[in-house]
């Protein structure tokens, strides 16, 4: 059969996909093949409310026109010159992210992983060159419940079972304390070769765990008091999407990060990804003061993508357009309308107990067990009437659209998860 008699319709990608991908997803089936700002087409050109986006990657908005250009424009100039040899782009944008972040320094990578490991390295350094700890001493805390990524060091500290097992021997060197448990914290962290703390402000892949309103600030006292360093993983919370600047700005919808800000908790370690790039392109990044920054020296740490032009210019597009189109007030704004709605919706039902989350970060939570197909049916019938969502860790089901939503759009979804609701059969 030749090539053009194929008809190619979602079937045709799917079975492609499931005989020459290895299975490491398990994907709604929809085959998508455009998407622009909210919306995203599929190969049979029917339109959907992308209620996902990417992980928070797109929340500039699918295929932003600057985002685009800058990529294009810069690809079109040098792509990539390694870090062997200086560029002209990666100061300037240097310069611009830790002025828009507010920290001395920055550490360019690609994914969100490799950032994570970037601000793992970088703790434990710090701990044997200034914080006097013996050599393999070093231990971290992390949370329960915890998703920092996928690389063998990151997935030991995971309890996950899904995503460790068979997967060892594990990287020692980390401690697991539940989340939103600062008595826990206090407790770990006697040990003083308890040297940092790794925490998502609130734990998107876990189901949107949102802690108490001052969790944050209390986990940087403990820190601080007992010489660890606070890190914060905001690859997915951060660069508005939980309708502050970071998700650690607490109650504050400026643009900027403001150390007078008394709800803002700086940590030491800030790590970033995803939305960092608007979703154009990988583009991870690690930023510390220079006190931090400064024990890592040349040839301890690097990658070849890290920090390349394209990444550069597309990440100061990513985050010109978070600031210009008011993305931070718009995730505010439309999330505090998006939980109320739910709250009505789930006054009229029995299959939704409760929304929860912050800004455009939600998630609602199914009435039925976490073995349930139910949210996976739910799913694929939010698909039907044209919103697409994927459910986390069985019956709660994130809920994030990208953050240029406008008003009118979100009326229109949530007559869409409305009506789904309500008609849906179990
Ligand atoms: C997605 C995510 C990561 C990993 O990012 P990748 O780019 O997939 O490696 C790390 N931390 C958090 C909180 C994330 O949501």
């Amino acid at each position: 059969m030749s090539e053009t008699a194929v008809l190619k319709n979602s079937q045709y990608y799917i079975d492609l996909e499931n005989e020459h991908g290895a299975h490491n997803y398990h994907p709604l089936p929809v085959v998508l093949e455009k998407g622009e700002g909210v919306y995203v087409w599929d190969v049979e050109g029917k339109r959907y409310y992308d209620f996902l986006s990417s992980y928070s990657a797109v929340n500039q908005g699918h295929s932003h026109p600057k985002i685009v250009d800058a990529l294009i424009a810069q690809a079109h100039t040098l792509a990539l010159t390694s870090r062997a040899f200086y560029n002209n782009v990666l100061g300037p944008y240097e310069k611009y992210v830790t002025e828009y972040f507010r920290f001395d320094k920055v550490l360019p990578m690609n994914t969100g992983a490799e950032a994570v490991e970037t601000a793992i390295k970088l703790c434990r350094k710090w701990a044997y060159e200034k914080n006097g700890i013996s050599e393999n001493e070093a231990v971290i805390v992390v949370c329960k419940g915890n998703f920092h990524g996928r690389t063998t060091t990151i997935i030991s500290f995971s309890d996950d079972d899904n995503a460790r097992d068979n997967f060892g021997p594990y990287t020692g060197g980390f401690i697991s304390i539940p989340y939103n448990d600062i008595k826990a914290l206090e407790e770990v962290a006697k040990d003083k070769n308890v040297i940092g703390f790794l925490v998502e402000p609130i734990q998107g892949e876990a189901g949107v765990y949102t802690p108490d309103e001052n969790y944050m600030a209390k986990a940087q006292a403990v820190c601080h008091e007992n010489g660890m360093l606070f890190i914060a993983d905001e690859v997915q919370t951060g660069i508005a999407r939980t309708g502050s600047l970071l998700a650690v700005c607490g109650n504050c919808s400026c643009e900027n990060q403001c150390e007078q800000q008394a709800t803002y908790t700086k940590p030491d370690i800030l790590i970033l990804g995803k939305a960092l790039s608007g979703g154009a392109y990988p583009v991870s990044a690690v930023l510390a003061d220079n006190e931090i920054m400064e024990v890592i020296k040349p040839g301890q740490h690097g990658s070849t993508f890290g920090g390349n032009p394209i990444a550069a210019k597309v990440a100061m597009a990513a985050l010109d357009v978070v600031t210009d189109e008011h993305l931070i007030q718009n995730a505010r704004k439309l999330g505090d309308i998006f939980r109320k709605e739910m709250n009505r919706i789930i006054e009229k039902t029995d299959l939704v107990v409760k929304v929860r989350g912050k800004g455009l970060l939600n998630a609602i939570i199914i009435n039925d067990s976490p073995e349930s197909e139910t949210a996976w049916n739910l799913c694929v019938q939010l698909k039907e009437n044209g919103l697409l969502a994927k459910p986390t860790h069985g019956n709660i089901i994130r809920l994030a659209p990208p953050l240029v939503i406008s008003e009118v759009q979100m009326a229109e979804c949530v007559a869409i998860i409305e009506k789904t609701i309500m008609e849906f059969k179990k």
